[in-house]
C-alpha cells in the first residue's frame, strides 16, 4: 500500500523529452522552487531516482529521465523500472512542435503497458501558461485524438490515458499531481466518505485533506472542486507554514517545527468566507472552508475534528479493527 510505514510504494514516474519542463516540475511540487528560478535549472542528463518519502505523507519516487530514453540500450532495465511503477507520468511541452514526444509517448506507454498492464499512465500537456485559451482546448483535443488513434493502430486501444493540462505558473501542476496520487490510494472512497460525513455535519462548505510539503491533496469531499476554493486552500498552507517558521518556538529534536501536532489556523476574509486549518497527522492537515455564521459552532466542529482525525488515523492503521466514528449534528 502506498501509505503503509514499511510497505513497497509504488512509484511514480516522470518522463517527457529534454526540456518538456520534468525537472522544474519536481522543483516546484516538491521543493517549493519558484517558477522563475526553473528558468536557470541545468538540464537532465541522468537519471534521477528521487525519494522524497521522509518529507511527505504520499511516499513515491520521481524518476527523471534524460530527455532521449534509449529503451534498446541494455542498461535501461524496464522490467525493474516500469515493474514497481504505479502511475507514469508524460510531459508534453504544448508550446513546442509536439510530434516527436507523442511518438516517444507511444514507445514508452506499449513498453511499458507490456511489462505492466496495472500502471496509470497520465499525459501532462505543459507549459500551457503560453497558449490562448481556446488554443489550450485544441491542442488537448489533437494530443488527445492523436495519442489515442496511435495506440488503435498498435492494437492497444484497451489502455487507457489520462490528459491533463498543466503550468507551473498556476495551481495547475499541483491539481494535476493531486488527481495522479488519488488514483494509488487505495483507501480514497473511505477518505471521501469521512470528508463527506466531516462537513455535512459541521456546517463546513469544502475540505481538502492536504500533503503539507507538497500541497497535493490526496483526498477531498465529493462536492465539486473550483480552482479558486483550491488555490485558496494551498495560499493558506503557505501562510500558515511562513508565519510558523518565522515565529514558531523549535523544541529540542522537532523534525518539522513548523508543522506539529498543535497546528491549527484559522483565517477569516472580509466577504464571510473562513479558511480553517488543522493538523491531522505529521504530514497532513485538513483545509476547509465555511462561512463566518457556522464558525459560531466551533465546539461542534472541534469535536467532529477529532471523530475525523480518529477515522483518518484508523483508515491507515490497517492492523486495528475498523469502526464506525460517530460524528455530531446540530440536533443531536
Ligand atoms: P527537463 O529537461 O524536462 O527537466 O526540463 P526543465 O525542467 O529543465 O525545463 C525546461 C525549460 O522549460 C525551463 O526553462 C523551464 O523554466 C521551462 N518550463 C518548465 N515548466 C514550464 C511551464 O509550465 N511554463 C513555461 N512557460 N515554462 C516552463
Amino acid at each position: 500500500a502506498l501509505l503503509g510505514g514499511s510497505e513497497v510504494k509504488p512509484r511514480i514516474m516522470l518522463m517527457g523529452l529534454r526540456r518538456s519542463g520534468k525537472s522544474s516540475i519536481q522543483k516546484v511540487v516538491f521543493h517549493k522552487m519558484s517558477p522563475n528560478e526553473t528558468l536557470f535549472l541545468e538540464s537532465t542528463n541522468k537519471v534521477v531516482k528521487e525519494d522524497i518519502a521522509n518529507s511527505s505523507f504520499v511516499q513515491f519516487h520521481i524518476w527523471d529521465f534524460p530527455g532521449q530514453i534509449d529503451f534498446f540500450d541494455p542498461a535501461f532495465d524496464s522490467d525493474t523500472i516500469f515493474g514497481g511503477c504505479g502511475a507514469l507520468i508524460f510531459v508534453i511541452d504544448a508550446q513546442d512542435d509536439y510530434m516527436e514526444a507523442l511518438e516517444r509517448l507511444h514507445t514508452t506507454v506499449t513498453r511499458a503497458y507490456k511489462v505492466n498492464p496495472r500502471i496509470n499512465f497520465d499525459v501532462f500537456i505543459h507549459k500551457v501558461d503560453g497558449l490562448q485559451e481556446d488554443y489550450k482546448m485544441e491542442t488537448q483535443r489533437d494530443i488527445h485524438q492523436r495519442a489515442n488513434d496511435d495506440l488503435q493502430d498498435s492494437s492497444f486501444d484497451h489502455v487507457h490515458l489520462s490528459f491533463h493540462l498543466t503550468s507551473i505558473y498556476d495551481h495547475s501542476i499541483f491539481e494535476a499531481f493531486s488527481k495522479v496520487v488519488q488514483k494509488l490510494i487505495p483507501q480514497l472512497p473511505t477518505l471521501e466518505n469521512l470528508l463527506n460525513i466531516f462537513i455535512s455535519n459541521s456546517l463546513i462548505e469544502k475540505a481538502f485533506l492536504f500533503d503539507v510539503v507538497s500541497k497535493i491533496y490526496i483526498a477531498t469531499d465529493s462536492s465539486p472542486v473550483d480552482m479558486q476554493s483550491y488555490e485558496l486552500c494551498c495560499d493558506m498552507i503557505d501562510v500558515v507554514i511562513d508565519v510558523s517558521c518565522i515565529y514558531g518556538l523549535t523544541s529540542g529534536d522537532d523534525i518539522s517545527p513548523a508543522f506539529d501536532h498543535h497546528s491549527q489556523a484559522t483565517i477569516r476574509l472580509n466577504n464571510g468566507t473562513v479558511l480553517h486549518l488543522r493538523e491531522v497527522n505529521r504530514f497532513l492537515a485538513l483545509v476547509c472552508i465555511l462561512r463566518d455564521d457556522a464558525m459560531e459552532k466551533q465546539g461542534m466542529i472541534d469535536f467532529n475534528f477529532a471523530m475525523f482525525r480518529a477515522g483518518i488515523q484508523k483508515v491507515f492503521d490497517v492492523r486495528k479493527r475498523r469502526s464506525a466514528a460517530v460524528f455530531r449534528t446540530d440536533s443531536g
